[in-house]
């Protein structure tokens, strides 16, 4: 007779980045595994994610993308140091998807087509045994006796373990409307303010506004306190974040890595007013650069203000900057006040931010389910036996680059994995 205990039966939640691969390890450790899926094809936010080329990790290691998550970063240490960025491009070319790095340590796929990313997470999890169920959205999971019962709309299932992988509320049309809060909460899990993160922010002037469409390759982008920055020294203020990266101004505010980066922190203030956005528009060029030229004579200071500044800016945004701050002068003819205020302009933009573009466009969801209520080593819950919560439903949110999926596949492997275990 056969006395070993049965592999257990396990439900995952969600067919994302976190959830395909969550399913295909439990599978392939000997689980008996159902992927429930909401829509009618897994991996939906994959497919669109990188503008269609999905940026699936960050060229570093372990250490840089614990970075790139600020104090969530802790809880990652474990599970990404067991799967690192170099795991997951393992992973990658062992299901046949060839990878590149470009120079901002962004990794993709060599063809550019995240569909190969999606089809190759989908094709391993089946390959590994994982029954997939599409356009089964989960209303609600109960805890009966030892087991879990799942009830999507159209059925009833049980499972002796749960891994939940339904996503965040960002892109809701992707299928991640923030079902899985509801049901976790219920459950006795605590569910950190969720707030989008990622994403574009709404202010500006009009004269910004006007620059809509244009990039800059290279700028800093601050968020300090207001109260700190009023009532400090200079040299006592620091930025509860700082991001250098690009820049690009839209007709609403702004967007790109640098803006969307610092996002995160701006929604994390009550009141968008107790934060002060400040942007350095040229970090290759001092602020002693910027003042010499300015007060250059020579050639008897007639050339005017926006042609020097057009040295370093685009010329749309030095003639904007000019118009702000200063009539376009010619350099003789530029009172002192009018240089400083130019230089300011330059070096900390404050721009103000009157919202986000909100969750419909926001790459991720910060917030979620606390942290201390998880093992960072299995995903399990300390809160309920045998459920395991993986992906962006934790209250995790990391830089573009790459990061917010590696923490995905990352979380997802440890749960897979512990949910497998006899
Ligand atoms: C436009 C955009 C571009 C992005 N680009 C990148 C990028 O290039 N690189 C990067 O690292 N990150 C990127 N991200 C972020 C990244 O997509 C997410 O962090 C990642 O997908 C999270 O993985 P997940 O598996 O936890 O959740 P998801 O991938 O969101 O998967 C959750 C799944 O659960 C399903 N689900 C939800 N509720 C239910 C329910 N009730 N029943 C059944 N199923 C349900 C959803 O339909 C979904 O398929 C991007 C995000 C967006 C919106």
């Amino acid at each position: 007779m056969n006395n070993r205990p049965a592999a257990p039966n396990v439900i995952v939640i969600g067919a994302g980045a976190a959830g395909m691969v969550a399913a295909a390890e439990a599978a392939l450790r000997g689980a008996v595994v159902t992927l429930l899926e909401k829509n009618s094809k897994t991996g939906v936010k994959i497919l669109m994610s990188g503008g269609t080329r999905c940026n699936i990790t960050q060229d570093t290691d372990a250490r840089g993308i614990v970075a790139a998550f600020g104090r969530s970063g802790r809880f990652l240490q474990k599970s990404v140091g067991a799967f690192g960025p170099s795991d997951v491009v393992k992973m990658f070319h062992d299901a046949g998807v060839a990878t590149k790095i470009e120079s901002t340590g962004k990794i993709f796929p060599e063809s550019n087509r995240a569909i190969h990313v999606r089809d190759a997470l989908h094709r391993r999890a089946i390959q590994s045994g994982v029954t997939i169920r599409l356009q089964q959205a989960v209303q609600r999971v109960q805890r009966s006796a030892d087991r879990w019962i799942v009830h999507t709309d159209s059925d009833s299932i049980s499972c002796d373990r749960l891994i939940v992988t339904a996503g965040g509320k960002s892109w809701p049309g992707c299928g991640t409307t923030g079902d899985a809060y509801a049901w976790l909460h219920q459950l006795g899990h605590t569910i950190v303010r969720t707030r989008p993160a990622l994403v574009p922010l709404v202010g500006g002037y009009q004269w910004s506004h006007a620059l809509s469409g244009l990039t800059l390759d290279d700028c800093i982008a601050s968020v300090y306190s207001r109260a700190d920055w009023e009532n400090k020294p200079p040299s006592k203020r620091k930025p509860l974040v700082s991001r250098r990266s690009s820049w690009l101004f839209t007709h609403l505010g702004f967007s790109g890595p640098a803006a969307m980066d610092v996002s995160g922190t701006i929604t994390a203030a009550n009141d968008f007013d107790a934060v002060k956005l400040m942007v350095d528009l040229a970090p290759e060029i001092s602020t002693q650069q910027i003042e010499q030229a300015l007060a250059d004579r020579s050639g008897g200071g007639r050339r005017s203000v926006t042609s020097v500044l057009g040295e370093w800016l685009p010329n749309r945004l030095a003639e904007s900057i000019v118009q702000a701050h200063a009539a376009d002068l010619p350099l003789a003819e530029l009172p002192r006040d009018r240089l400083q205020a130019l230089v300011a302009g330059i070096k900390s933009a404050e721009f103000p931010v009157q919202g986000t573009r909100g969750f419909a466009k926001a790459e991720v969801t910060a917030g979620g389910v606390k942290l201390s209520e998880v093992d960072p080593r299995t995903m399990h819950s300390r809160i309920a036996d045998g459920l395991y919560i993986a992906g962006e439903v934790l209250d995790v949110d990391g830089w573009i680059g790459g990061y917010n999926f590696q923490a995905a596949f990352s979380t997802g492997r440890a749960a897979g994995i512990a949910a497998s275990q006899v």
